[in-house]
């Protein structure tokens, strides 16, 4: 194959394109990440090698008037194009696959000592004529030529080894297009060395616009209304950060109140006046990136100079000390709330920071809206507990190792117990015993609550159909259900299908719901209420007494008991009013035909006033606490 014949429209071609890539690159926000860094690597690495390529044509084709020392610079340039090119490829395959960090700094460690040993071979090449010589204008290739190439070659198989664990951002289409991308690089190459068309490094830039258009195009990670990345793109940012042991300064800016700004203004305006915001806050001189954290949300993540945090937050808070103006000039005055979250020491993990923003961002919005607060100054000690009984509460589901007990109820009619309340139970090995006061609004909050309720649910059945609770004087147990398992659709028929699989009767199971304020949608609520009301389990109202105590809610819904709650009852023992009050409350239930249980009866006086002022039923530690199901049959038996 004689270079000096090389058709150079390729090249040239190959190169314009490359050189609109750069235009590309040039134009768009710069995205901070490694791949694309890497990317950009690769792009560098081809232009040189066509560079080189086109140079060595022209060399060829006036070999004779050129001098020997540029004939070393170019083979040289040749050499270290193609390394750089191949090397960052290989890095840049590795950052798209899941590799442990630390596999990653080794692998880097490698390409850094592959680079420093060629350019030693390169520098020694004029005494040890290792890798070629120039004689009579001729090059002479040498043994040692081949070990740059073989370094490429080894580096780029062990990044593509890892190809099978490919990164979440990479589907199998995308998969398929860089397979193809590959496959015409291999023709192209041999259609080169054949000398057939020299259209290797045209064929190698059409795959650089199709790595940049499927896997480093920036707008997959921008947020297209405030021009800011996104919050996927920050999750990457952020964890990489954490991973290397980087510290940073997070920013949460959040707007206060801007529904009232869409509603006055129109969305368009509102969008318009985000991006205002996010635009500035990009152009504040600080190191470190702006992302789109939520709906009117931001975070500005600062990863030098830290010490200058207190600086920047006060001229963002000054800066909503003025007006922002919308597109017909109208002067718009906006609040925001600034939280500041110093990483490693307030955060450890993403996780973390993000509970701890959610957690700082709320407290603001409660007590200093528009101000600048600093996790650092807050009892972050909630958030963390939260999260460890949130952890508790998935390993002992994990493990099935949630537990119910049952507290008696006793029926002042029959004088026995009747029926009983299935209370959740909850012990971990690092907390203890945990509430489930405390830990049944994390489970609602983690969506974990319907799946914890079914496990729930089927334990209690097993306790009837096992213990044999129909040959008791124990006609049902009450079983408290959260309405976010109401809000559920197919509730009610997963609660027909765990009792059908334990033979258990809908009259041996009562549902206990507490008044909520906020249910979501009603309408699957009232269908899953029906349902099962028409199936024959009973409905208790929990808790009457102690949130709004609506009356309409109980002239509409078809409960069959009231339970009382024990604050009003301990309130009534406590104080006049509230005794008159529970005595009329009673009264008014007895007159709507509904049972009523007392909860929290502590003591025999309680109990001898309740059962006269018209309670049916008794729960409370008068009679006993929520116990295990074996002590609980013993306590039945015993009391039989
Ligand atoms: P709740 O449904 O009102 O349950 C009654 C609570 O009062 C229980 O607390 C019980 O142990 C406590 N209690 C009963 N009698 C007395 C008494 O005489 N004195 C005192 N000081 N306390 C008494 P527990 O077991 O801590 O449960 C707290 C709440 O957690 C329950 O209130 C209920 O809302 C919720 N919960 C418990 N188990 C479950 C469950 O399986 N699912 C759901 N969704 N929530 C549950
Ligand atoms: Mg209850
Ligand atoms: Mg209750």
């Amino acid at each position: 194959m004689n270079i000096s014949n090389w058709d150079l429209a390729y090249d040239f071609a190959a190169a314009f394109g490359l050189v609109m890539l750069f235009i590309w690159y040039g134009n768009e926000k710069r995205i901070p990440s490694r791949a694309h860094k890497a990317f950009l690597g690769v792009c560098v690495g081809i232009m040189l090698v066509i560079s080189v390529e086109i140079i060595e044509v022209f060399f060829g084709r006036f070999r004779n008037y050129i001098d020997d020392r540029a004939m070393y610079i170019v083979l040289y340039g040749q050499m270290l194009a193609i390394l750089t090119a191949c090397l960052f490829f290989a890095y840049y395959v590795k950052l798209l696959t899941k590799v442990p960090q630390k596999n990653l700094e080794i692998f880097v460690k490698n390409i850094k000592i592959a680079t420093v040993a060629c350019v030693v071979l390169m520098i020694l090449n004029p005494f040890t004529e290792w890798l070629f010589v120039i004689e009579d204008k001729k090059i002479l290739v040498h043994k040692g030529f081949v070990i740059p190439y073989v370094i490429s070659v080894a580096m780029m198989l062990t990044a593509f080894s890892n190809i099978g664990k490919l990164s979440k951002e990479i589907t199998f289409r995308k998969c398929i297009i860089m397979i193809l991308n590959f496959v015409f690089c291999i023709v192209a190459l041999v259609l080169q060395i054949t000398g057939i068309a020299t259209m290797f490094s045209f064929t190698l830039v059409t795959g650089c616009m199709t790595i940049y258009h499927y896997l480093q195009n920036p707008y997959a990670v921008m947020d297209t209304t405030t021009g800011q990345f996104n919050r996927r793109f920050m999750n990457d940012y952020i964890t990489y950060r954490f991973e290397v042991n980087k510290s940073m300064g997070v920013f949460l800016i959040a707007m206060d109140d801007f529904k009232l700004i869409n509603k006055t203004y129109g969305i368009d305006v509102g969008d318009n006046l985000l991006l205002q915001v996010g635009e500035y806050l990009n152009s504040l001189k600080y190191p470190g990136e702006v992302f789109r954290f939520g709906s009117d949300q931001f975070c500005a993540v600062m990863d030098k100079d830290l010490s200058q945090i207190p600086e920047i937050a006060e001229e963002v808070h000054e800066r909503f000390m003025h007006p922002w103006y919308t597109g017909d000039g109208e002067a718009v005055m906006m609040s925001a709330s600034i939280c500041i979250v110093k990483c490693p020491q307030d955060a450890a993990d993403m996780g973390e920071l993000v509970d701890i923003m959610d957690y700082s961002m709320a407290l603001a919005k409660k007590t200093k809206k528009g101000n600048i607060s600093y996790a650092s100054d807050m009892k972050l000690d909630n958030v963390r507990r939260e999260k460890a009984v949130e952890k508790a509460v998935k390993l002992a589901m994990d493990r099935e190792e949630i537990m119910v007990h049952y507290q008696p109820i006793f029926s002042i009619g029959k004088d026995a117990y009747n029926s009983a309340e299935a209370l959740v139970r909850l012990k971990d090995d690092e907390l203890g015993w945990i509430s489930p006061d405390e830990f049944i609004p994390l489970a609602e909050k983690h969506g974990l609550i319907v799946e914890l309720g079914d496990m729930i649910l089927e334990k209690v059945c097993r306790f009837i159909r096992d213990f044999n609770l129909k040959d008791s004087s124990i006609e049902y147990i009450e079983v408290n259900i959260s309405t976010v398992q109401l809000m559920h659709k197919g509730f009610a028929g997963r609660v027909k299908k765990i009792l059908e699989e334990y033979d258990v009767t809908p009259d041996q199971i009562n549902i206990e719901i507490t008044e909520t304020a906020t249910i979501g949608d009603v309408s699957v609520v009232d269908a899953n209420i029906s349902e099962l009301v028409e199936y024959g389990i009973k409905l208790s109202l929990d808790d009457y007494g102690s949130g709004y105590s609506n009356i309409d809610y109980i002239n509409q819904m078809p409960f069959s008991i009231i339970k009382l709650d024990k604050s009003i009852i301990w309130e009534a023992f406590k104080n006049v009013k509230a005794g008159i009050t529970l005595e009329y409350t009673i009264r008014m239930l007895n007159e709507l035909q509904l049972l009523i249980v007392a909860e929290g009866v502590e003591t025999e006086d309680m109990k001898n006033h309740l059962a006269d002022i018209g309670c049916h039923y008794m729960q409370g530690w008068y009679y006993s606490k929520a116990v295990s199901d074996q002590d609980f049959m013993e306590l039945i038996e015993k009391s039989a």
